[in-house]
């Protein structure tokens, strides 16, 4: 089948990866100028991970992730208040975890697909207009081409959903909290493999140091410390930026002044997802476009990758009959998906206290984890995932 595919992201770079894989034409429509490394930090974990294996991709992951050491929770003087060591994480998890930036994974899977995948970088789909054939898809720019199907995987604010199932204020359920990230160069100091964070009542402020002396820098702060409406481009961002974390204490000068050289900012609502169904006649969303379960649930890498194989697998079993494929798909992952995002609505008080007494609850309750017995115990209990990734018979290659 020819596959459009919106979004050269997690999700889309994984289902390309299948589909190729499968005999299936996929084209991927990309809304960036060109392909995209660097970017915030994941952590990559769980069922995706083994996704990653079947796609043969864990060793180069491992080549170019951090094997993080620590996360240390420091007070406005940069001193040591709690935190754990991360070896627990990675033991209970038999290895298979790794931190590295997004834009590196989306671009090692596309560097895997075999054949060559037509990627068409500077573009947007514009319209989707089914009919009894397949599916007529119109651009930002240029001509219009026929599909047998349109995928959409363009993450949160996704375009395809938006013309095949309407608004985004239908779907969106925030969490209150809005994100930022972008990368520093030359800052002082490092702390290699250590994620050094920072948290106030209602904002938390963190570094960690990448490779050729750039460090990362991630900032989540409460909705009610917004002084006005979502900010639209660089210099409002770092205007509004500067506002909130202006009185964080600890390094908040020292980054703030570092982020003025900065031109790239990512900034967010902290939101998912939630729909009653991903697709709609020979339309499907997956990845963040149909589920985004926010950072907050530190999987949303590995969900996309899993949505991707199974879309595919079940495109294979169906033999073309995409109907049953996408009623197959939805029938596997919607209550694992849908208990994940519970879970990151259940831990956002804990990632950003909002009170002092929370904070130091939470500060005290995150010390329990450099316990071996029991971070083993809280760790088997919290981070392991409970889903069988089925056997298409399509990953041998
Ligand atoms: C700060 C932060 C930290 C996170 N930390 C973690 C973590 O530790 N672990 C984890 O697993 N997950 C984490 N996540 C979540 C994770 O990044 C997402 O869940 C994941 O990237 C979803 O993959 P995706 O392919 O669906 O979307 P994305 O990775 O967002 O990819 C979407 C792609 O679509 C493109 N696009 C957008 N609009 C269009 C359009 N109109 N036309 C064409 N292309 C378009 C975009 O340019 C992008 O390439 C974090 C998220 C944030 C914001």
């Amino acid at each position: 089948m020819r596959i459009a595919i919106s979004g050269a992201g997690i999700a889309g770079s994984a289902l390309a990866f299948w589909l190729s894989r499968c005999g299936h034409q996929p084209t991927l429509i990309e809304k960036a100028p060109r392909p995209r490394t660097g970017g915030y930090l994941i952590d990559f974990w769980g069922v995706g991970y083994e996704v990653a294996e079947r796609m043969g991709l864990a060793p180069a992951l491992r080549d170019i992730g951090y094997p993080v050491q620590e996360v240390r929770l420091v007070d406005d003087q940069g001193r040591r208040v709690s935190g754990f060591p991360v070896a627990p994480f990675r033991r209970a998890l038999h290895g298979r975890f790794i931190s590295l930036p997004r834009g590196d994974l989306a671009a090692t899977i596309s560097r895997a697909v075999e054949g060559g995948l037509e990627t068409i970088y500077d573009q947007s789909i514009a319209a989707i207009e089914e009919h009894d054939r397949g599916v007529r898809v119109a651009f930002t720019r240029g001509a219009p081409w026929e599909f047998d199907l349109v995928i959409g995987a363009d993450g949160l604010h996704s375009t395809v959903r938006g013309l095949a199932f309407g608004p985004e204020r239908q779907f969106e359920h925030a969490l209150g909290y809005h994100v930022a990230a972008f990368e520093v160069a030359g800052y002082r100091p490092r702390d290699e493999l250590v994620y050094v964070s920072h948290t106030r009542p209602g904002l938390q402020l963190a570094r960690f140091a990448l490779r050729d002396d750039r460090t990362l820098v991630f900032g989540i702060f409460a909705d009610h410390r917004m002084n006005g409406p979502e900010p639209r481009g660089l210099d409002e961002r770092k205007a509004l930026l500067r506002h909130v974390f202006h009185d964080a204490g600890w390094e908040a000068p020292r980054i703030l002044q570092a982020m003025d050289g900065v031109d790239e900012i990512y900034l967010d609502r902290v939101s998912q997802i939630r729909m009653d169904h991903w697709s709609r006649g020979r339309v499907m969303l997956i990845g963040d476009a149909a589920a985004c379960v926010s950072l907050l649930a530190g999987e949303g890498t590995g969900l996309a990758m899993t949505e991707a194989y199974v879309l595919a697998g079940e495109l294979h079993r169906a033999r073309g009959d995409y109907r049953e494929a996408f009623r197959r798909h939805e029938e596997r992952l919607r209550a694992f998906v849908a208990g994940k995002q519970a879970a990151a609505e259940r831990f956002a008080p804990t990632f950003v206290p909002r009170t002092p007494f929370a904070l130091w609850r939470r500060n005290q309750a995150l010390k329990l984890l450099a316990l071996p017995p029991l971070a083993n115990f809280l760790i088997g209990r919290s981070f392991q995932d409970d889903f069988a990734l089925p056997d298409y018979g399509m990953e041998a290659g």
